[in-house]
């Protein structure tokens, strides 16, 4: 056992990216949130405090537009959507009424932005998402009206570890990645937005890390992106050992080529999630075997009428083509909770996780599911593909998945279904004699046995696959498949996160589905363990006390 070294001092949180980084830190927090009681202004000045209020609003949008126009691909479309919140027309009329009726113009922008961000939080979904835009251009247009410069991340002329109490899309779109070590903030869950872009850039993550605002500006700091680890009094020797490790890990990485393989020469199955044709090929490209989940939903966030049948089939047709003698597992549509797509989903719900979503949206329209499956049906057969599979979301009972199946094998396709809700994950079994595969969503399997909204920043700790409750229900799966000869496939999040992908393999799930880019870290780690040491790891989690207890026990099991 290594004893805990006295000169130094761990912080942790939850870990999102992989990879050691050792350097300073430079802070970024948002600005402190002015008082929000201030005495009406006179009416001799309300006029010019509206010009104040459009002239800071406008030079945000424009701000923010010289960016995009200077950046590219991504980082430009997330700042074009910052400026466009900031040229919204009813949050603007809003903060003006305010002025008129002589609220002063910082305090107008305060209550015209909650007032919008209580609206989009009841929403929920993508806009829910938007509040965090949301309040970021309020920040910048009171950075304005007070004559301070916009908040944002600090440029360095050396490269530091990012700390922040959380990270806008504006501050992190073309975030200069040879500048910054990691990135590590206090709030923030496995699916926020600082996670999705440290993931794109490839740098260590650590989120959710609730006492670093003890660390000041400019320590050193060995941040360990697995263990989810923010180490103060480590001496650069030890550190630079540990770059070392990495670096070869890194190297290992990038070297992965398919099949993926155990190390004891067993194939495993290793496939991908996407969302259209385009994806589709740059998952082939990256070495996938198949598609493991289709999210369909993703084509149709912006459709206010059902497409047609036509329409669908071309937009399924491309993923077919692009792995046209592999499997493909198309999932009919989501909507509803964080992917409201407008033709299917209800209006007002109190509690959209909860409410109709996934297949509980053909409670209320049949007939959205029928064309949908008509879609897919016609684009296998006009592509000729053979291994085409539709799975369902948001399976709650029996008769639904029957329901369900019956739909599917009347086409002449497989069905499956997806693991999302416990009640499937406690009847597995039974649920398995009526479809012909199953995949688990860990992502929502995680939110409704922890009773933990996964877009929720204050919960990170809760929206953990390594909860022991989510591990025991995957297990509970992952069994009753081998029981039964049903292949369990895992498509949420957890099976990107190259140490659970042992754990899962080890606990016997057949197929592991993950975004293109996480294929290869997928791929090469799998390639370092060995089935019975995969199985060691499962059984071992299966005793933990919380999520960085089961860490620890699959790290120290497959000596990772
Ligand atoms: C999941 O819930 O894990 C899943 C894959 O579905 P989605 O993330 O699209 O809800
Ligand atoms: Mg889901």
């Amino acid at each position: 056992m290594t004893r805990a070294n006295p000169d130094q001092k761990v912080i942790y949180g939850t870990p999102v990216v992989e990879g050691i980084a050792y350097g300073p830190v430079a802070w970024t927090r948002r600005p402190p949130i002015p008082d929000l009681s201030a005495p009406d202004l006179p009416e001799t000045a309300r006029d010019e405090a509206r010009q104040q209020f459009t002239a800071a609003a406008d030079a945000v949008v424009e701000h923010l537009l010289e960016r995009a126009a200077a950046s590219d691909g991504h980082a430009a479309a997330l700042l074009e959507v910052t400026a466009s919140i900031a040229s919204d027309p009813a949050w603007r009329k809003d903060a003006l009424r305010r002025i008129s009726r002589g609220t002063p113009p910082v305090q107008a922008t305060m209550g015209a932005t909650d007032q919008f961000v209580t609206q989009f939080e009841r929403a929920g979904g993508i806009l829910a998402e938007r509040t965090t835009d949301l309040r970021d251009v309020r920040d910048r247009v009171i950075a304005r009206l007070e004559g301070r410069p916009e908040p944002g991340i600090p440029h360095p002329e050396h490269p530091v570890v990012l700390f922040a109490d959380d990270l806008t899309p504006a501050d992190t779109a073309g975030l200069d990645p040879s500048m910054y070590l990691a990135l590590v903030t206090e709030l923030g869950g496995p699916t926020s937005h600082t996670s999705i872009i440290a993931r794109q850039l490839g740098l260590p993550c650590i989120v959710a890390a609730r006492r670093i605002d003890e660390v000041e500006e400019d320590t050193h700091v060995l941040i360990d992106g697995q263990r989810g680890t923010i180490t103060l009094g480590v001496d650069e020797k030890t550190a630079r050992k540990r770059l070392t490790v990495d670096r070869e890990r890194r190297a290992l990485i990038e070297s992965w080529t398919p099949p993926a393989r155990l190390k004891d020469g067993r194939d495993f199955e290793l496939l991908a999630n996407v969302r259209d044709g385009e994806t589709a090929r740059e998952a082939r490209n990256a070495g996938a075997a198949g598609i493991g989940l289709l999210r369909t939903e993703l084509c149709f966030l912006n459709a206010h009428a059902e497409p047609s049948v036509k329409k669908q089939r071309a937009i399924y047709e491309p993923a077919l083509q692009a792995f046209a003698d592999s499997k493909v597992i198309i999932r009919t549509l989501d909507a509803g909770s964080d992917k409201p797509v407008p033709y299917a989903t209800l209006a007002e719900e109190a509690n959209p996780a909860l409410g109709v979503r996934g297949l509980r949206t053909s409670g209320h329209n049949p007939h959205l599911l029928l064309h949908q499956l008509d879609a897919i049906a016609e684009a296998a057969t006009s592509c000729g593909h053979e291994k085409t599979l539709v799975m369902a979301p948001m399976i709650s009972t029996l008769p639904e998945a029957e329901w369900f199946a019956g739909l599917v094998r009347e086409r002449g396709m497989s069905p499956g279904i997806m693991v999302e809700v416990p009640s499937v994950a406690v009847l597995a079994e039974q649920f398995m004699d009526l479809v012909d595969f199953v995949s688990i969503g860990t992502n929502d399997l995680t939110q409704y046995t922890m009773a933990a909204d996964r877009l929720s920043p204050d919960l990170a700790e809760y929206s953990d696959p390594w909860q022991p409750g989510a591990l025991a229900l995957i297990n509970r799966t992952a069994e009753a498949g081998r029981a039964t000869g049903t292949p369990v496939g895992v498509c949420g999040e957890a099976a990107a996160d190259p140490l659970l992908a042992c754990v899962l393999v080890g606990m016997g799930v057949t197929s592991l589905s993950v975004t293109p880019s996480a294929l290869k870290a997928v791929g090469a780690q799998l390639s370092q363990v060995t089935l019975e040491e995969c199985q060691h790891a499962a059984r071992s989690v299966l005793g933990a006390w919380d999520q960085g207890d089961a860490r620890y026990r699959a790290r120290k099991e497959l000596g990772i």
